[in-house]
């Protein structure tokens, strides 16, 4: 057996101490730094980690009132078709309206909802929120192309055994159809989670929701486990689109995604469009759907239904 031991180092030379409950809170502020910069190592507290510390616990508790204040926001980004032009469905992407930090983007408080768990009320809240929407929009404009709504979803929603149970139940209160719904998912939930994910998996597919991996190609998948899960639609990462131009490297792995993404029997959609000539070569290599600031950044509500009323063709 082999163990092995955060070590957190607080020295009465670099703080002047009172207290012997000061030592040991400093020592513990550096142990959690060295737990969090990888196991197995020691760290000496300074003051600025205290200060680290601080930020992070007020964070974490302004992050826990958050959804009962209803600080939350959905911004919605469109996924234009290619092959008809118009915009088929809308991307939910989550916001917070910090009441001093103003409107903060997932990377800032995401990360920390995982690790606390929180994560799990706030994709709850998410999920309820962009569905009740696309309902709103189904009704209200009934005639156009828009069929989806895609969600993300955090490998730590997966952790609750009745998953399938509470989404079924939102879209029963909200009465948008199962088949209007796409989950986005990461490489990480099908490899990490094993039996019981791919159990949810199919049981989520045999509601009629469709099932997306999003920033494809970023993460490990193995090939065998891609083509045995009831997946529909491969995103490919924008880090893979952002480069790209008539001569790069990476336009040969963006066909070789399209190309696996077809044999698979499941459509591609590139995220991080930004440049008319990223959208031809899209074109030229039968990538069904597209994504990014070309097209539009993520909109709130409002502006999204002008958006859906404009109903641009590209
Ligand atoms: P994602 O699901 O891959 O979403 C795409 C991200 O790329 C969004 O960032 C979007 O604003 C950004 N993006 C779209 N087009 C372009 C472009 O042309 N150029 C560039 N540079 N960026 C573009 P955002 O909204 O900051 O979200 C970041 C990530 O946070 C998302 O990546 C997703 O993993 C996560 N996230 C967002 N909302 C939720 C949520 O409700 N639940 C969970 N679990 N994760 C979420
Ligand atoms: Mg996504
Ligand atoms: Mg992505």
């Amino acid at each position: 057996m082999f163990t092995s031991a955060s070590i957190g180092i607080a020295l009465s030379s670099t703080v002047d101490y009172d207290q012997p409950e000061d030592v040991i809170r400093d020592a513990d502020t550096a142990m959690y730094r060295a737990k969090t910069q990888g196991k197995a190592r020691y760290e000496l507290f300074n003051p600025e980690m205290y200060a680290i510390a601080v930020a992070r616990l007020q964070l974490e508790n302004d992050l826990r009132r958050a959804i009962e204040r209803e600080e939350f926001r959905v911004f919605y980004q469109p996924i234009v078709s290619l092959i008809s032009g118009s915009v088929v469905s809308f991307e939910a992407l989550v916001r917070w309206q910090h009441p001093k930090r103003g409107l903060l983007s997932p990377a800032d408080f995401i990360p920390l909802a995982e690790e606390t768990g929180l994560i799990v009320s706030i994709g709850y809240w998410v999920l309820y929120e962009a569905t009740r929407q696309m309902q709103t929009w189904q009704v209200s404009h009934c005639s156009h192309s828009l069929e989806k709504i895609s969600v993300n979803l955090s490998i730590k929603q997966f952790s609750q055994p009745d998953l399938t149970e509470q989404i079924r139940q939102i879209l029963s209160e909200t009465g948008l159809a199962p088949t209007s719904l796409v989950l986005e998912i990461t490489e990480s939930v099908i490899m990490e989670n094993g039996a019981q994910a791919t159990e949810e998996l199919f049981q989520l597919r045999d509601l009629g929701i469709e099932l997306s991996i999003d920033d494809f190609g970023t993460g490990y998948s193995s090939l065998g486990r891609l083509n045995s899960l009831p997946i529909s639609i491969l995103k490919i990462d924008r880090s893979f689109i952002s480069p790209i131009n008539a001569s790069s490297k990476n336009l040969e792995i963006i066909e070789i995604i399209i190309t696996l993404a077809h044999k698979l029997g499941v459509s591609a959609i590139a995220e991080g469009v930004e440049t008319k000539e990223q959208l031809a070569l899209l074109k030229k290599l039968n990538c069904e759907s597209v994504q990014g600031y070309f097209f539009s950044e993520p909109l709130d509500s409002l502006a999204a239904t002008a958006l859906i009323t404009a109903n641009p063709k590209w």
